[in-house]
This record gives structure tokens, sequence and C-alpha cells, in this order.
């Protein structure tokens, strides 16, 4: 990695995103709030711009192949998010905003103990709403030697500013791709916008690391992987979505395509959502990917969905695989 350019980029994107902070439209909610000045969207972030909210650092042996190798995927969960989803596995963090306030500086250094430990990368897990500090916190470790790949680690609710300002800070992009239709979106995500929106930002991620670069090992070091979680009764939309990413020259991305769905948090309010996805649902989603042309498809074992299930009162280590 060539850590002058690295800096140069970050540099170039705190400028950047300390403008969209001003009139924030970090995300498809674009609600124009001046978040530096105390105002709030609807992610709710009450700003203290020296401070951050975290629910967890860890090695995380839970994520695709390619990133967690076997040293491990060094993971920050952020607290907090800019979409609600009713069925949340991670709600005790993005709803009930578990977590504690750190410094900047405290960041870079959680940063920098995770390449010690010999994580493969650092994942910023939904960091969208938080993007100013965590660029803050990269800037001084990449100063203090930071030297691994950066992964972001999203809902897809990005906005295409910026997506445009992280260019050169990110080398492995992680957006989930979650609806296509808008009623579902603002049903059960309260984003009406959702699909045009991440299509937007996940054409322009994937302009940006197209050119996948793997390690010898095969740990990935720079790409695009496209998750999708699958939802019961095709809620979520998926075969739409195949065909979109088909038709966006995207056959080439990673997809990692997710069977755990299980009913969390306020689903079993929703008939729709009360329960999980069947073998065969899955079984067919997968071959209709292969038949479009997705070249390098990631599917997961039909187990038991409480494995992924965190728990982040245990903040060390909130995975049990
Ligand atoms: S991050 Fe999104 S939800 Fe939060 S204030 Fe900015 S535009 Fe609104």
């Amino acid at each position: 990695m060539n850590r002058e350019k690295k800096l140069e980029s970050i540099n170039k994107a705190i400028l950047k995103i300390e403008k969209l902070y001003s009139n924030c439209v970090l995300c498809g909610h674009k609600c124009h709030c001046d978040r530096l000045n105390g105002f709030m969207g609807k992610c709710s972030v009450k700003e203290k711009p020296d401070k951050i909210k975290i629910a967890s650092k860890t090695l995380h042996f839970g994520e695709e192949p390619m990133l967690v190798g076997v040293s491990g995927s060094g993971t920050v969960f952020f607290s907090s998010c800019n979409l609600r989803c009713v069925y949340c596995q991670n709600y005790q963090i993005s709803s009930e905003g578990l977590g504690d306030d750190i410094s900047i500086e405290e960041l870079a250094s959680y940063f920098l103990d995770l390449q010690k430990l010999g994580a493969n990368n650092i994942n910023l897990v939904t960091p969208t709403h938080v993007i100013y500090q965590i660029v803050l916190a990269l800037k001084i470790a990449f100063e203090n030697g930071l030297d691994i790949p950066i992964a972001y680690n999203t809902n897809g609710f990005d906005s295409v500013e910026l997506i445009e300002a992280l260019d050169g800070v990110i080398d492995i992009y992680l957006p989930d791709m979650k609806y296509y239709k808008n009623e579902n979106a603002k049903k059960f995500s309260n984003a009406s916008n959702y699909f045009a929106n991440a299509i937007n930002a996940i054409k322009l991620m994937h302009a940006q690391v197209k050119d996948f670069v793997y390690d010898d090992y095969g740990i990935l070091k720079r790409g695009l992987i496209v998750r999708h979680l699958i939802l019961p009764n095709n809620i979520s939309g998926i075969y739409d979505i195949l065909i979109e990413l088909k038709n966006n020259d995207m056959c080439d991305v990673i997809l990692s395509l997710m069977s755990q769905y299980s009913p969390q948090y306020q689903a079993l309010n929703y008939e729709e959502l009360s329960s999980p996805i069947t073998k065969k649902e899955y079984d067919e989603i997968i071959d209709y990917a292969a038949s479009l042309g997705f070249e390098n498809i990631l599917a997961q074992e039909f187990e038991s969905q409480s494995n992924y299930l965190p728990d982040f009162n245990n903040n060390k280590n909130p995975f049990k695989i």
C-alpha cells in the first residue's frame, strides 16, 4: 500500500465530508441539517465532533472468507444507524444506542491494535452516519503505521456525494443491497427511496474498486462484495435486484447471498416477516444468480440462523462463531 497516496486521499476526504456534514447529505435521507452545529437528522446522532460511539471492536471470523482468512477481520461496530430495519439483528446498537463514547485518538489506536492482532483489514460496520470522525481517526492511524485495507461495511443507503468523497480511502466496499421495491423499503426500513439510492452508490463503488486484488492466500485487498439478506416471501425483491446488477455490468462482483434471516426485534409484528426463509427458496435464488452469469457467488450453509446472532452486551466477543 502506498501510504502517502492513502493519506492524500484521506486529507481530501476530510475536507469534502466536513462540507457534507454541515448540510447533511451523507445518506439517502438527505436531512440537510447542520450536524457540526448540534442539529440531528433521522439517524438521531447528537454530534460531538471529537467523539464517536462504538459498540464493539473485535477480530471477527463470521464475515466472508476472503475477508477473514485465518487471522480474522478487524471489525469496529459503530452505534446508531441511518436505517431502522424492523428485523435488525444488531438492534441493540442500531436502535437502542448501546455503546461507549471514545475519542478520535482512541479510535485510531483501536485500528492499530487490530492490525497488531493480525487483522487482515479494518472493517467499518455501519459507518455512514459517523464517517467524519472515522476519516479523522484513519488519518491518525495511517500516520502511525496502519497498513492494511479499509473495508466499508454499509447498509447501502449512502449518498453518491459521500462515496465520491471516499475515493482512494476505501479499498473494499461491502454494501448491502436490501430492497428492490420502495414500498417495502419504506415499510420495513423507513427509507422510501432505498433502491435508486443504493444502486447509484454501488455503481460508484464498483467503478472505484473493480480491479479486484487478492494476496497469495486468497485474502481480498481491493474489491466489492455486494451482500443481500434474503427475506421471506421475496420481500427484498432479490430476483429484480440480480437483474439490475447484471444490467449495470456487475456480474464480476462477489455476490454474498445470505440465508440467515430469522425474525428478530420487531419482525414478529409483521406476518410476512415472521418466519425464516425455506431451503427451496434459497436454492432457487442461488441457481437463478448462477444462470444470470454471476461469477463469484457466496452461499451460506443452510443451518441454524441463531449461529449468526450477536449479543452486544458482550462487546469483547458479540459473536458465537
Ligand atoms: S447521516 Fe443520513 S440520516 Fe443522518 S443526518 Fe445525515 S442525511 Fe440524515
